[in-house]
Parts: structure tokens; C-alpha cells; sequence
């Protein structure tokens, strides 16, 4: 007895059973279990009450988010894969946004290109921002046309760092804290000189000897490097889509623009430069247009 397989060579009898009982697997009808599942996607919230100026994080767990998109208030929000692969988002809460009830659409297409919208439900919870009062001699308060001049050319050149994210992920699976120590002024300080309102405090202030490593919070690439006006010595990192950490005040930069860090890379050490009155980090992170707490975007990593 003989018998040829589809390239036409002969085997022998013992190969045609083998042959004939992989056949016989092949027409059984295939297990439930390796079809493509339609098991709902599950979505978590973290915070469900977030304070304002502070990170929520939206986690889609389920086997049908190869596909997926996410928005708020009418905008895109990236999504990114963790560890586990699973989506997760970052949603970046505005100081000033009023409280009240939100809605997150995320969108998750599953294998068959059916797409589905889910919503994630979160609060916005009010927060009581301290204020900090200062009285100076107004000859202090208002710069001169030539710092004026140099402080407009700096934000200009700022401005359009921020335009300019990379559009692809480049920070790793989480964020550390640049420089340990006590946080000698929160993220959100209202603050008024002579009675007149000025910007919020957009980053926190830790304290830290004069010297000390600073690190990078995460991995990104160095989008930019100067001594200005108020910020000093500055490292600013883009993490990509519009994530950005900054450190101000430094005594020394060891890095340069366009240099890939990796996190908990040396970027620089701890000064007073700019407009300080003793030597701490100001820490700043920037999420897609909108400043947030540091702290509270360490917190979804712990
Ligand atoms: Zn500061």
C-alpha cells in the first residue's frame, strides 16, 4: 500500500497512520476555547475620586483591546500598554477644572474589527490650593524691559518645545521622584504679590543640599537645555505625546538636547539658580497641556 502526501513523495505505511490520525484531529470541530472570545472589556478607574490638578489613571483589562482609542471632553488621550499588556490611560486634570461627575470614552475594538464604546466614570473633587502672600517693594515686582524682553524670547522657545513631542511612547513602566526629600512648597500654591494674583506654583518643591544627584524621572529624550530667567539651570525631558517632566533651579546640567536618558539617569545636581532663595529642585510635569502634581502621578505607580 502506498500513498502520497500533497508534495508527491511516498512514505511509508507507518507515516500514513500518523498521517491519518492528525487528519482525524483536524476534523474534529475545534474547541469553544480557542475561538476568538467576546468577553467584555473591563474597565477600572483609579482614583474614582480624583482631586483637581492631580492624574487618573484608565486600566482596559479583556482580550479585545488590540485596537482601541480613548477621549475626554471631545480630546484624544493616548493609550499605552502596561507590563502585562494591558491598555491603560493617563488623564491629566486641570487645577482649574470645575468638580463634578466625568465621563471617559474608550473605545475597544476586538479581533472581528466590532467596535464597541465604553464609558469610565470618575469625580473631580474640589481642592483647597494653599495661598501664599507676599509683599514687595513694586520696583521688584514688574522686570525690566530687558529681563522682559529675555523672559517673553525664553517662554517663546518653551512654547514650542512642548509643540514638538515626540509622537510615540518613550518613557518606561513608571516614574520615580527626581531628588528625595521634604516638599518645601506643593504643587497648585496660589500666589499673590502685593494683593495681585500670580501664576500657580506648576511643580513641587523638594529640598535638598546643594549638589545632590538629580534624576530622571523616567525615560525620554532631552528636549531642552538653558539658564532662563526664573527657572535657572533647566533640564526639560519629553517622554513623548505630549509628556514632559522638568527640573529647575539646578547648579550643574549633565546632559545634552537631543540625549536619550534613561530613568533614574544623573541629569544634573541640586542648586539655587533663577529666581531661588535656597537650594531645592522644583520638579514639574507637564501632561498633554496641562501641569499636574507630580506627587499624584508617582502615586498610580506605586
Ligand atoms: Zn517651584
Amino acid at each position: 500500500m502506498q500513498a502520497q502526501n500533497p508534495a508527491g513523495i511516498k512514505l511509508s505505511g507507518h507515516t500514513i497512520i500518523e498521517l491519518c490520525a492528525a487528519a482525524a484531529l483536524l476534523l474534529q470541530p475545534v474547541p469553544a476555547a480557542s475561538q476568538p472570545e467576546h468577553t467584555p472589556a473591563i474597565i477600572s478607574v483609579q482614583p474614582e475620586k480624583a482631586e483637581q490638578g492631580s492624574v487618573v489613571r484608565i486600566s482596559v483589562a479583556g482580550p479585545e483591546t488590540a485596537t482601541s482609542s480613548c477621549s475626554w471632553n471631545g480630546r484624544p488621550i493616548p493609550l499605552f500598554t502596561d507590563a502585562a499588556g494591558r491598555a491603560f490611560a493617563l488623564v491629566p486634570i486641570d487645577m482649574d477644572h470645575a468638580p463634578g461627575p466625568q465621563h471617559v470614552s474608550v473605545n475597544v475594538s476586538d479581533v472581528s474589527g466590532t467596535t464597541a464604546v465604553h464609558e469610565a466614570a470618575f469625580e473631580i473633587i474640589a481642592k483647597k490650593f494653599p495661598e501664599q502672600h507676599m509683599t514687595m517693594d513694586e520696583s521688584k515686582v514688574s522686570l525690566s524691559a530687558k529681563d522682559l524682553e529675555r523672559h517673553n524670547r525664553e517662554r517663546a522657545l518653551i512654547d514650542s518645545m512642548f509643540a514638538a513631542s515626540q509622537p510615540r511612547r518613550l518613557w518606561s513602566d513608571a516614574f520615580i521622584q527626581p531628588v528625595q526629600g521634604r516638599i518645601s512648597t506643593p504643587f497648585g500654591v496660589r500666589r499673590f504679590i502685593n494683593k495681585q494674583p500670580r501664576n500657580p506654583h506648576s511643580g513641587i518643591d523638594i529640598a535638598a543640599p546643594e549638589g545632590t544627584p538629580v534624576r530622571a524621572s523616567s525615560a525620554g529624550i532631552v528636549c531642552l537645555t538653558g539658564e532662563h530667567f526664573f527657572a535657572g539651570k533647566s533640564v526639560y525631558i519629553d517622554h513623548g505625546h505630549a509628556l514632559f517632566s522638568m527640573y529647575f533651579h539646578l547648579a550643574s546640567i549633565n546632559v545634552q538636547d537631543g540625549q536619550s536618558v534613561a530613568r533614574g539617569d544623573i541629569i544634573g545636581r541640586v542648586g539655587s539658580t533663577g529666581r531661588s532663595t535656597g537650594p531645592h529642585l522644583h520638579w514639574g510635569v507637564r501632561m498633554y497641556d496641562t501641569p499636574v502634581d507630580p506627587l499624584s502621578l508617582l502615586a498610580l505607580f506605586e
